[in-house]
């Protein structure tokens, strides 16, 4: 049978994905909590007095670090969930066709197809063997979210 109703599909698929990066979002978020009350229980058993304060400073660190890389994962879910919801979820960037099912399944978070991706990477390769002190990335960060000054 040819493929009739790929539109129909593709929307099927994206209410999967939707699905899955919500879970993934919840899982983080339980996760998270039990890593905390974990490490909290911990503390609880040895008894606070017997802390002394270079180990709960270590430990502020270990909780700043991973609370630090859970909210970028979290961040990434909630842009691709905005970006289901404006419809340009699984669009490519830089070349605007759809991106395949099997990769978004693979990289969910992903907003290039796999052939910008490569050119990307061909290109930052080829950049930097031309001018190698100075890494120059002329395609790829051009999100308005990267706002890093
Ligand atoms: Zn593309």
């Amino acid at each position: 049978m040819p493929k009739k109703s790929a539109a129909g599909n593709r929307k099927k698929f994206l209410t999967d994905q939707h699905k899955a990066l919500v879970e993934l979002k919840n899982k983080l978020i339980a996760e998270s909590d039990a890593e905390l009350r974990a490490e909290r229980e911990a503390n609880k058993d040895e008894g606070m007095d017997a802390y002394d304060l270079a180990s709960e400073e270590r430990d502020r660190e270990i909780n700043f670090i991973l609370s630090d890389r859970e909210r970028a994962k979290s961040q990434q879910i909630d842009d691709a969930l905005a970006r289901m919801a404006e419809g340009s979820y699984g669009i490519c960037d830089s070349c605007g066709l759809e991106i395949a099912e099997e990769r978004l399944r693979a990289l969910p978070f992903t907003r290039m197809c796999r052939d910008c991706q490569q050119d990307q990477e061909r290109e930052a390769r080829t950049q930097r063997r031309y001018d190698d002190g100075r890494t120059y990335r002329k395609l790829g960060s051009t999100d308005a979210d990267e706002e890093t000054q």
